[in-house]
Order: C-alpha cells, then structure tokens, then sequence
C-alpha cells in the first residue's frame, strides 16, 4: 500500500521518549489526557492559532503545539516530527481534514492499520467487509422508484449526517434529492441506536480472545442528532413536514448509555466477526472501532457503518466507563491507545500496531 516502510522510520525512534501527536479536534483532549496518563510526551497539531481553550484543560493541554495554515501542511513537518519520535494517532476529523487518500502517504508512524480505509470509505466495499462478517445492515433500495417503506437517504462523503433525510415515498425522495451529488438509500430501521466502542489489540492475550489477540468493549454511546432528536417537541414530523421543517441529522454531542446485559454476548460476537474478516481482508482492523447500530423491537442488531478509528463518542468517558471499569479504573479509549503503545515498545513489536 504505502510507498515508505514504517520499520525504516521506526529504526530511527528512541522507544523510551515517544511523544504522541494528533490534530487538535475531535477526541484529542482525551488521547492527550491518555497519553498523558501513560507518561508519554504529546504534541497539539493546531490550525490557525494554538487553541485557547485547550489552557482551561491543564490535564488534556499537549505539551507542545505545532500551528500550521492548513491541514496539509503537515506533511512539511514530517521530518520534525520523526525526529520528536512522534506517532500519530489518527481520529476521525484528521483523516477527513487530510483526505484519505493524503493520509496514507503520511510518512509518520501511524496508531491503526491505514489499509482499512478502502473498506471503510467505499459503502460497497464497507457493505462487503460487514454482510461477509455476517452483520445485518439496513436493506439498500437501488432504485428511488422502489421506496415502499421509510428510508434514509445519505449523501456519500457527507460526515455527520448533514444533508441526509427521510423518505417514506418516491415522491418524498424527489422532492428533496439534490441530484448533483452521490447518495445511498437505506431501509430507516425503527430501533434504538447504540455505537459500540470496541478496541482490538493482536498482541495481547488478556481480553476477549480472539484467532489473534483479543477483544475489549470499552464504551458505548448514543449521538444527540440535531434536529431530528428534539424535533418532536414541536409537533409530530409529519405536522412539521406539511410546513416545510424536515428533521436533519446533524450530529452536536454523545450521551452516554449501557445496554442490557443479555445483549453483550451479541455485541462482543459482532465484534469478534468483524475483526476476524478484517484480518482476512487486509490484515485486521488495530485499535479502536466502532459498530454503528440500530437495535430492534426483536432485539436484532442492524450494522448502519463502521468507523476504523477513535469516535467521539468515546469522549464522555475520560475517567472510564461502566465496562472500562471492570478492565481498569480510570481507563479511557485515549488512554487504552497509550497502553497498546507503550506495551508494543516494550516488546519492541510497534511495527505490528503501527502502519
Ligand atoms: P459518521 O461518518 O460521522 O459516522 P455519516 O455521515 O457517515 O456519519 P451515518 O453514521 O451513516 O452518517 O448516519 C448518520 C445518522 O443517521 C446516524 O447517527 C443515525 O442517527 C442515522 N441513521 C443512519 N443510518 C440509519 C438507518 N439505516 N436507519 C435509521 N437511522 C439511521
């Protein structure tokens, strides 16, 4: 995949003074906060200006920002940054900001396997990747004309839910599409909806076992959805649709949220096909991911996306979770990052959890 070979760079790193380093978005107040816990070295990459706030979080603050114009900028400061023996921890934002297709010609030693992005950007190849791993995703209309239930349409690229809406009829859908862009349309599953903070390491035993490694559950949330979680106090969807209101999926915040015991051999069994198929695929997904899901009145889980990467939704739990807490006190996903990394430099196997 990549043009670089990460054992090359790593060659150069002093493993006992690592610093890590993410943008300054997202989840890096916590992977800072991880970090910080697990004594390495950090460092804020900050567009613009160093940012103010990070001054009222004296235990999240990097230790050193690096301000930059833009983005993309960060690959001038490659050099700077390996010679800090920094490993980048990608999140969500980092990657869109950067594009995928840049990020994977970042030539830094990277937290995660980089090869899941082709599965995880491409829907159809994401659809491959979860139905193979034997998940139910939400059913897909190809053609607009065969909407006969509520559907969610979703333009492709669109992050965070803007843009998208719901359907219940072809004459819905026309009415709102913008035809300019690509979009996907998907069975609206009825249901509660639950993202499933998995962490997979493939060099520890001491969690869920897996063919390689093991598996850890370490948080879960709901998104809090602007508008379409508080657009019922202002009348049903449908009274609000007749005068032109449509609810909008924008997303603002996390709740945080347990689920019934009886459903935790389900959720570590869709998380154990996942990654297994992963391995097959393109050599495993590393670290943390997240199941997006819908459960249903049958108690079914319906699989709507996978991000490969620390969520936001894992922001609530700085000081751990009500599952963290049965594997460590005080353990965060940031934090469970760190850990994987420090253990790997002790054994001298970062190669295996970096790319
Ligand atoms: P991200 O990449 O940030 O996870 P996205 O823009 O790819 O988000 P999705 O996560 O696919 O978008 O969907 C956004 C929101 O729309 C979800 O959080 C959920 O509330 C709702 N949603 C998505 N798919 C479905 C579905 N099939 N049925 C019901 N609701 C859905």
């Amino acid at each position: 995949m990549s043009k670089f070979d990460i054992k090359d760079i790593l060659a150069n790193y002093d493993k006992n003074n690592l610093t890590i380093a993410t943008v300054c978005s997202h989840s890096s107040l916590q992977i800072f906060n991880g970090a910080k816990k697990e004594g390495f070295n950090t460092i804020g990459i900050a567009v613009g200006e160093k940012r103010k706030f990070y001054d009222a979080f004296p235990l999240a603050k990097p230790d050193e920002f690096i301000i930059v114009d833009n983005y993309k900028e960060i690959f001038s400061l490659t050099d700077e940054l390996a010679e800090k023996n920094s490993i980048i921890i990608p999140h969500g934002s980092f990657v869109e900001y950067l594009g995928p297709k840049n990020f994977l010609n970042l030539e830094l030693p990277t937290f995660g396997n980089r090869n899941v992005l082709m599965w995880e950007s491409d829907r159809n190849k994401e659809r491959e990747w979860l139905e193979g791993s034997n998940l139910t995703m939400p059913m897909e209309i190809k053609n607009p004309k065969d909407i006969d239930i509520p559907v969610i349409v979703k333009y492709h690229g669109a992050k965070g839910g803007k843009g998208f809406f719901i359907a219940k009829t072809y004459e819905e859908f026309k009415q709102r599409i913008d035809k300019n862009k690509s979009f996907t349309i998907q069975e609206f599953v009825l249901g509660t909806r639950y993202y499933l903070h998995y962490f997979y390491s493939p060099i520890r035993e001491n969690a869920y076992k897996l063919s390689k490694g093991s598996l850890q559950l370490l948080s879960m949330d709901r998104r809090d959805e602007t508008t379409i979680d508080e657009v019922q106090r202002l009348g049903s969807i449908q009274e609000l649709e007749e005068i032109g209101i449509h609810p909008t999926f924008v997303v603002t915040g996390n709740i945080p949220i347990v689920i019934r015991e009886s459903l935790l051999p389900k959720v570590f069994s869709m998380g154990e096909r996942v990654v297994e198929k992963s391995l097959k695929l393109f050599g495993g997904i590393i670290g943390s991911f997240c199941l997006e899901t819908v459960v249903t009145e049958t108690l079914d889980f319906k699989v709507f996306e996978i991000s490969a990467r620390i969520v936001a939704g894992t922001n609530p739990y700085a000081s751990g979770s009500p599952y963290s807490e049965y594997i460590q006190n005080n353990l965060s996903t940031g934090r469970r990052i760190a850990q994987e990394i420090k253990f790997a430099a002790k054994h001298d196997i970062l190669h295996e959890i970096l790319s």
